[in-house]
C-alpha cells in the first residue's frame, strides 16, 4: 500500500488494507532458517490470516503525520511445552515522516517515532509490517496452569514450583497456627 504524498488532501487520507502474511513470515524466519543446520526446521513465528491495518495520512509541511493501528494473529510454540500457540498481536504506530535527503542515513529510521518517505511515497504496509514483526514477543507461553500440563523445559518452570511450594507451605503452616490456636481453648 504505496500512497503518493500528492494524494493526500489536506484533510488528510485514511486507507485500509491488509498485509499478505507469506513474505512476513518469509522475512521473520529469514535470519533463523539460514543459521538452522537442518533446513526442515519450523518457523518459530507464522502470521496467521492477512494482518489488517487502518492509517490516517495527514501532511503538515514537507512532514507526513503517519497514524496507523494494526491486528494480527500469529502462532508460534510455547516456550514452555512446545504446544502451538495462536496469539493475537495488536499495534499502533505514529510517526512523523520526513522527506528522505541525502545526507541522510537508514539508521537515521531506527529514531523511536521518526521515519523518512522517499520519492514523494509513503510505503504503508512496509511501515506497518515492520512495527508488527519487531512487536512479536521474545517469549511466549501457553496459559496451563501446572508442571504436568506444561512440563517441557522443567528449568523453566522452577521458579514457578518454588513459588506454589512456598505458597503451599504457608498455608500449612497457617493450618497448624489454626489448630495449636484452637486447640489451647479445649484444653482448658
Ligand atoms: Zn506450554
Amino acid at each position: 500500500m504505496i500512497i503518493r504524498i500528492t494524494d493526500i488532501p489536506p484533510e488528510g487520507r485514511t486507507f485500509e488494507f491488509e498485509l499478505e502474511p507469506g513474505p512476513m513470515n518469509d522475512r521473520v524466519n529469514a535470519g533463523r532458517q539460514a543459521s538452522a543446520s537442518k533446513t526442515t526446521a519450523a518457523p518459530e513465528y507464522l502470521f496467521l490470516d492477512q494482518p489488517k491495518a487502518k492509517v490516517l495520512l495527514t501532511v503538515q509541511g514537507s512532514s507526513v503525520h503517519f497514524q496507523g493501528t494494526a491486528t494480527a494473529r500469529f502462532r508460534t510454540p510455547c516456550s514452555r511445552c512446545a504446544e502451538d500457540l495462536d496469539l493475537p498481536l495488536d499495534v499502533t504506530v505514529n510517526l512523523v515522516l520526513k522527506p528522505r535527503v541525502g545526507g541522510a542515513r537508514p539508521d537515521d529510521v531506527e529514531d523511536l517515532g521518526y521515519g523518512y518517505y522517499e520519492d514523494q511515497e509513503v510505503d504503508c504496509g512496509a511501515i506497518i509490517e515492520e512495527h508488527l514483526i519487531l512487536a512479536l514477543p521474545y517469549v511466549a507461553t501457553c496459559d496451563a496452569p501446572t508442571v504436568e500440563q506444561c512440563s517441557r523445559a522443567q528449568q523453566a518452570l522452577g521458579s514457578l514450583q518454588r513459588t506454589d511450594e512456598a505458597k503451599s507451605g504457608d498455608e500449612r503452616f497457617a493450618i497448624l497456627r489454626n489448630l495449636r490456636l484452637d486447640g489451647d481453648p479445649n484444653l482448658n
